[in-house]
């Protein structure tokens, strides 16, 4: 059977933007050297990730300065949703951080609704379901450096909440300090109802998994460093967390996919969903992730068993839900 009607739960807006249309709106905002060629541009944001270099920097940079305009963030929005729904994708929860896109004035909310637009007249346009994700950020060297943007974020989203918006994440560099640090913050999202998930254990130490889990966070992105240690596995099997794996985003352009962790976390019986992470980084998207996980032996239907646990641990209302698991039926229980 094909398995073709997908559903991503982990997509950066940033890392996931039309190559092309990116270099020409730099061009236009004037935030790239107007000498740049494009095989620079692309160079660049193919650029080998080394952690912590300026070259790794410079590629966030761009394309989060050719965010900075209501304009630009819709029609960015728009563009990916198109191409998602091209893709075959049914579902997804595209994510951004709102406190990244103030530097020309936008008040986060204006940021925000800049996206959920772009998002809903996509949702017009083709037959996909789009909910947006934003994101608190690990910056600085401890949770105080931006803590005033991140009660921001908190109030910007609260205010779209079921209006497009469907959840929060703590993204960011989940190394910077202790991870602790950021469970006021989490408790406020957990108290005024929003699910929420975090990156945790994709860079850092495993025990970053353990930490997110005291938060009670509704799902963990990436994870994957879980297998530092089986008390971290264990703790996550107990939880029955959704996990949001993103292999080609992890293995970079090393593209050791079968020395990835993945296989022994479905076979310890973790809930793996299957996404992407940012589709221009990672130089993937969701169809090609099942292919990539065919390759390293991962079967037909443990992939469509996660595409049903992303169904699950989506954060859309239940009459979506309902909507895209008929979908899903009409596909895969004939
Ligand atoms: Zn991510």
């Amino acid at each position: 059977m094909m398995n073709t009607a997908k559903i991503d739960l982990h997509l950066h807006l940033d890392g996931s933007l039309n190559i092309y249309w990116a270099y020409e709106r730099s061009l236009l905002r004037n935030t790239i050297d107007k000498d740049m060629s494009f095989e620079e541009f692309y160079n660049i944001l193919y650029a080998h990730n080394k952690a912590h270099s300026a070259e790794n920097f410079r590629k966030f940079e761009i394309v989060c300065d050719v965010l900075q305009t209501y304009e630009d963030l819709f029609d960015a929005t728009y563009d990916l949703c198109k191409r998602l729904y091209d893709l075959g994708l049914i579902y997804v929860e595209i994510r951004f951080a709102s406190q990244q896109h103030c530097k020309l004035g936008l008040s986060q909310l204006d940021a925000l609704k800049a996206v959920i637009d772009g998002a809903n007249k996509a949702m017009e346009d083709f037959d996909i379901k789009i909910g947006i994700i934003n994101c608190l950020m690990h910056k600085g060297d401890s949770a105080a450096f931006n803590e005033k943007e991140n009660l921001e974020t908190i109030e910007a989203s609260y205010e779209m909440f079921g209006k497009g918006l469907v959840g929060l994440d703590l993204a960011g560099f989940e190394n910077n300090c202790d991870y602790l640090e950021y469970a006021p913050l989490m408790k406020i999202v957990k108290e005024k109802g929003m699910p929420f998930t975090m990156h945790a254990g994709e860079m850092g130490m495993g025990e970053h998994i353990l930490d997110a889990l005291s938060m009670k966070p509704d799902r963990i992105g990436h994870g994957v460093n879980c297998v530092q240690d089986q008390r971290y596995i264990d703790a996550l099997r107990k939880a029955n967390i959704p996990l949001e794996v993103c292999v080609s985003s992890n293995v970079k352009l090393d593209r050791n996919y079968a020395g990835h962790p993945v296989r022994r976390m479905i076979k310890e019986g973790l809930k793996v969903t299957i996404n992407t992470d940012n589709m221009i980084f990672a130089r993937t998207d969701t169809p090609n992730e099942h292919h990539l996980l065919k390759m390293i032996g991962v079967s037909e239907e443990t992939l469509i068993k996660s595409t049903y646990d992303s169904l699950d641990a989506a954060f859309c209302d239940a009459e979506t839900k309902k909507y895209l698991k008929e979908k899903l039926d009409k596909q895969f229980k004939v």
